[in-house]
């Protein structure tokens, strides 16, 4: 073990607890080989943080499991011992998901990315959880099938199963949680379990598989997901059109919805963001809260969908109105939606980011992003705004000085006075990121007495409470 000299040449000081565990972590090399376990000074550092969160600690190790049998033989070794365990995979979540409270193992999935068996004719695919769906749908697409969900990062199926990952496409297709249609858990102590069948739909039991979904790890590792394909629409057609006001884009986009338009992706950037995106890809759009529009279809239904979308446009104001079918067309149209998150990091070099989402009945989107907007610019910060607005969601990526701490309690406040005005407005403290670290505080507020049966839940699971501790619910 060489542990303790990469600490000293580090001259890192970090509470580990060292003599316990190191017992223990001897002991992990009876059951799995050298190569899947590792105490490198570099690869604990790597499993401490989280995108956009930084707050964690070390684990004491970070184990490489293969197969379902690994993770049983890790999960019962950690019941046993009462050794915290953090899953990971792509570690693109953004509340601070992946970041060990508590040390002990960081449990990294990656390696179990395999396809295990696809049945097109079923519209099924049977993975491993570590593919990302990138893969699932490299896989697929000869066969004309794919899996709708896109949260924009590469990340893993087990992820966005665990975190009910949705995004760009939600509008039109739903929510990872849509297309589980069975899962395999290893739980809290060490069994395994099926949840769901092939069939379709089902009325049996009670259904565990949705609450796996949105669990965070903290209710078992999923070693394999069945998930549901769609057929990949025959044509596309993709719209970029500008507005004055997020009210008038906004009332737009539910003009649209009322009018039945069969909406595949509809998006809000902010005017900040399109001007990042103007610098950072060298274009020249007008520097106006603009929505984004796909519509999914056959190639005449597309582009009549399209002008209809443009006659309602008008109507709410809008500026230039681009559309097309053509794929590079359709890429170029959509090109400041797609580079927005790295535009925007790019105006603000030197700057930490923290993203975070909520989720708003759609009629109360206008006043709830302009309230957020103030609160972050009265607290002296700049924010970028991007809206999945067909559902409701929009998120914001805030810029700071993170050596400052009277601006980070400033964010925060800012934060909370967004939250708070979520949930005033009939919301949700976060409709696709998740709890996390960051939302435990809202747990309360937003489930009431709910709060009370999750936690019964929890403990009927995770007796000893090693999954993922400290994350979801507030302990
Ligand atoms: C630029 C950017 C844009 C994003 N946009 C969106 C968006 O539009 N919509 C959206 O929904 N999300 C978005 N996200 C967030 C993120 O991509 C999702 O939360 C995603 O689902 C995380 O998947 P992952 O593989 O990275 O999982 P990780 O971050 O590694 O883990 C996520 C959670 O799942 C748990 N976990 C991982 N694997 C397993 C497993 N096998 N069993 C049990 N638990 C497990 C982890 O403990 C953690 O709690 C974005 C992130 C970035 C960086």
């Amino acid at each position: 073990m060489n542990w303790a000299k990469e600490k000293l040449f580090q001259g890192i000081l970090i509470d580990l607890g060292m003599t316990s565990s190191k017992t223990w972590i001897d002991e992990l090399s009876t059951f799995l080989q050298p190569e899947q376990i590792s105490t490198s000074y570099a690869v604990l550092e790597q499993h401490s943080r989280g995108e956009s969160f930084d707050e964690g600690k070390m684990p004491d190790v970070v184990l490489f499991p293969e197969s379902t049998t690994d993770v049983q033989a890790i999960i019962r070794f950690a019941y046993e011992k009462g050794i915290p365990v953090t899953p990971v995979a792509v570690n693109s979540s953004l509340e601070g998901h992946t970041v060990p409270l508590k040390a002990g193992i960081s449990l990294d999935m990656m390696r179990m990315n395999r396809v295990k068996s696809f049945h097109p004719e079923d519209l099924l695919i049977v993975v491993e959880p570590a593919i990302t769906y990138p893969e699932v749908n490299d896989y697929t697409r000869r066969s004309g099938l794919f899996f709708p969900i896109d949260p924009g990062a590469h990340a893993s199926i087990g992820g966005m199963v665990s975190t009910n990952a949705s995004g760009t496409m939600a509008v039109r297709y739903g929510v990872t949680s849509d297309y589980v249609i069975a899962l395999e858990v290893v739980t809290p102590t060490g069994e395994l379990i099926r949840t769901g069948s092939q069939a379709r739909k089902s009325s049996s039991g009670y259904n565990l598989k949705r609450l796996f979904c949105g669990a965070e790890g903290t209710l078992g590792i999923i070693t394999e997901v069945s998930l549901k394909l769609v057929g990949l629409p025959e044509s596309a057609s993709a719209a970029r059109v500008p507005f004055k006001t997020i009210k008038d884009a906004t009332e737009f986009v539910t003009s649209l919805i009322q009018a039945g338009l069969p909406i595949a992706r509809c998006e809000l950037v902010d005017a900040y963001s399109i001007r990042a995106a103007n610098a950072y890809n060298g274009t020249n759009y007008p520097e106006e809260v603009t929505i984004f529009l796909e519509f999914h279809g056959n190639e005449q239904g597309v582009i009549a969908d399209a002008h209809l979308a443009k006659d309602i446009a008008q109507h709410h104001g809008a500026g230039a109105f681009e559309s097309s079918t053509d794929p590079r067309e359709r890429q170029m149209i959509w090109q400041a939606r797609h580079t927005v998150y790295y535009a925007c990091l790019a105006l603000n070099p030197g700057l930490s980011s923290i993203s975070t989402d909520v989720t708003v009945p759609i009629s109360k989107m206008p006043e709830v992003v302009e309230l957020s907007l103030s609160a972050y610019r009265r607290a002296g910060f700049k924010a970028s705004i991007v809206g999945h607005v067909g559902d409701g969601n929009f998120h914001l990526l805030i810029f700071y000085d993170a050596s400052d701490k009277a601006a980070v309690e400033r964010l925060e406040q800012a934060g909370h006075e967004m939250i708070v005005a979520a949930l005033n407005s009939g919301g949700t403290c976060t409709g696709e990121h998740g709890v996390g670290i960051r939302k435990l505080k809202y747990m309360e507020e937003e489930h009431g007495l709910s709060l009370h049966y999750m936690k019964l839940i929890k403990q009927a699971f995770d007796p000893k409470g090693i999954m993922n501790p400290g994350k979801k619910l507030p302990e």
